[in-house]
Formats: structure tokens, C-alpha cells, sequence
């Protein structure tokens, strides 16, 4: 396993987790842009970041999507802690149409401008850091990452997000954004198995 990260909160958590997983190697954001993943194919990858990262991010685990490498994230932000979603390549959603659902997961004080303005404030000023986040948020994000290391199918697309604001925690399996390649898979959970239910029966009235 590998574990990328980039700033304080990143480089705390790899630590705690590779203290679990003795096989961990760490390497850091700007190397894993520019790893050749599919040549060292790792049996799993695990991003921790501060931020969102709406540039970079996507781009890398796009990369581990291509190379067909299982993967899974923890991301701080200043107002949730997401952990996941577990991506398994052809047996999950992809990372791209998580972060977009994510996006309705969390209240948000902000605009969707405000929130962009302060992830590229935070990406264009790599010694600015969120402070004041506790070593239980550490460990939750240890014990998920842990979890999502077995690469279980049921685990497989959930994604949990950690308000920061109020505390409360929600854990959803991410569906496939329509008109993504992910989207092709066949589902099996049941909650996939109504939505599909669902689309073909408002399909069905409209065309009627
Ligand atoms: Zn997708």
C-alpha cells in the first residue's frame, strides 16, 4: 500500500495508518502526480489531503482509475472530514462522480464561488494549513482507511462525510453520475438495484 499526502493534517494521519499497516510506504503529493502507477501497480492507494484539491486531485485518481489500482481518500476540509469513497476500477463508482455528490453531503455556509475561491487560496498557499482538527478525526480516518484497505465489495463506493460544524455524520454509496464510463457497471446493492428501478419507471412515463 501507498500512502499519499501532502500537508500537516495529511502527514499525521499517513503516519498513524502506516504505524498500522507495517507494508505502507508514504510518498508525497507532487511525487504521485508524476508515479508511473501503471508500471509499480500497488495492490492500493491511499490519498490523504487537506482541502479539495479541485484541480489535482481528480487528475490523480484518474490515474489510478486507468492503471486499475483500488483507491480511497481522506480529505480535510474546514468543514467536513470525507473519508472514501472506496473506488475498486469496474466495480465501483469512480472517484470523479464522488466528489461531485459529495458536494450536497455537507450545510454549507458558503456559495459554491466562496468554496472555490478558498480551495484555490489553499492550493495556491502550500504553507497555509487548517488548524484545529483533533486526533479523533485522526483516528476516524485511520479506521476507515483500514477498513477500505480489504477492499470488500459492501464497502465499495461508500463515502463518509464528518461535519465539522455539527458534528453529524453521513455514510453514503455514491451512484454513477449520469454520462460517466464508470456508469456502466451492473449494481447489486439494493439501494442501486431501486434506483435503477426507479429510472426505468420515469423513463417509462415519459415516454408514454
Ligand atoms: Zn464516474
Amino acid at each position: 500500500m501507498i500512502i499519499v499526502y501532502e500537508r500537516e493534517f495529511d502527514a499525521i494521519t499517513a503516519r498513524a495508518l502506516q504505524q498500522r499497516v507495517s507494508s505502507a510506504t508514504l510518498m508525497r503529493f507532487d511525487e504521485a502526480r508524476a508515479h508511473p502507477w501503471e508500471v509499480t501497480q500497488p495492490s492500493f492507494v491511499v490519498m490523504i489531503l487537506s482541502g479539495r484539491h479541485p484541480a489535482s486531485l481528480p487528475a490523480l485518481t484518474q490515474q489510478l482509475h486507468l492503471a486499475a489500482i483500488p483507491h480511497s481518500a481522506v480529505i480535510l476540509s474546514d468543514d467536513a472530514l470525507t473519508c472514501g469513497p472506496l473506488v475498486i476500477p469496474g466495480k465501483s463508482v469512480c472517484f470523479g462522480c464522488a466528489s461531485k455528490r459529495s458536494a450536497s453531503m455537507v450545510e454549507k455556509p458558503r456559495t459554491a464561488k466562496q468554496d472555490r475561491d478558498f480551495h484555490a487560496y489553499l492550493e495556491a498557499t502550500p504553507r497555509a494549513e487548517l488548524r484545529g482538527y483533533m486526533p479523533a478525526l485522526i483516528e476516524m480516518a485511520v479506521i476507515k482507511m483500514l477498513q477500505h484497505l480489504r477492499c470488500q465489495l459492501k464497502d465499495a463506493g461508500v463515502m463518509s462525510v464528518f461535519s465539522l460544524a455539527d458534528g453529524h455524520a453521513i455514510e453514503s454509496r455514491i451512484l454513477a453520475l449520469h454520462g460517466c464510463d464508470c456508469r456502466q457497471l451492473q449494481f447489486s446493492s439494493t439501494e442501486q438495484r431501486w434506483t435503477q428501478a426507479l429510472r426505468r419507471g420515469l423513463e417509462g412515463i415519459l415516454h408514454e
